[in-house]
């Protein structure tokens, strides 16, 4: 016979259930593992979860998250403005920073495009990404753009509809080396890997 667990219980673990490579059984070791914690840490944890919204903003240039308006890195002169790094998801900008071979900025897309599940580009933030495009040609005149997308036929269609929307003599468009497993994504990609894909990226043409 199955255990049919208090509801406050049960509905926990089907939210846990729902997190990414979460199942059931996962699901319910998280549960009683929090349930044995001091109520002040389980409070704690909750007011973490509740204020999760209104501790962070969204980076005006980048779409990062980030504590301020513009986020550390878009702030950051040290940098070089004319090199942006193209990524699906704010994960991605770890994986990219810890190969500390990465001295540009950054714009975050916010997914990929999926004709399966319908996400197109009107979802994305393509029009922010146009805008900031035209903002960095009119102010540094050429730019290079590294399309670091993952190595899957998402990544692949999103590569190819920015290169076409965004072909332009200013910008030269450029693509992680091959060496990626094809079906991959980024934020399972070792380091080394990631740093000698970025160094010998492809131009596009
Ligand atoms: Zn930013």
């Amino acid at each position: 016979m199955s255990i049919h667990y208090p509801k406050t219980i049960e509905n926990l673990i089907q939210q846990f259930s729902k997190l990414p490579g979460v199942g059931r059984k996962t699901a319910e070791r998280y549960v009683f593992h929090i349930m044995k914690q001091s109520p002040g840490q389980i409070k704690l944890l909750a007011k973490d979860l509740n204020n999760i919204f209104d501790g962070f903003k969204i980076c005006q240039k980048c779409s990062a998250f980030s504590e301020k308006e513009i986020c550390p890195i878009c702030s950051d002169d040290k940098r070089q403005e004319n090199l942006i790094c193209i990524i699906a998801n704010f994960q991605d900008m770890s994986s990219i920073e810890n190969t500390k071979q990465y001295n540009g900025k950054y714009f975050i897309l916010n997914g990929l495009v999926n004709t399966i599940e319908n996400i197109g580009p009107e979802k994305l933030n393509i029009k922010k990404l146009v805008k900031h495009i035209n903002e960095l040609i009119k102010k540094n005149g050429k730019i290079e753009m590294i399309l670091a997308l993952s190595p899957t036929i998402e990544g692949e269609t999103t590569s190819l509809y920015l290169k076409r929307i965004l072909k332009s003599p200013k910008i030269k468009i450029s693509k992680l080396a091959q060496g990626l497993s094809t079906g991959m994504s980024l934020e399972y990609v070792d380091e080394t890997t990631l740093s000698n894909a970025l160094k010998y990226r492809n131009e596009l043409k």
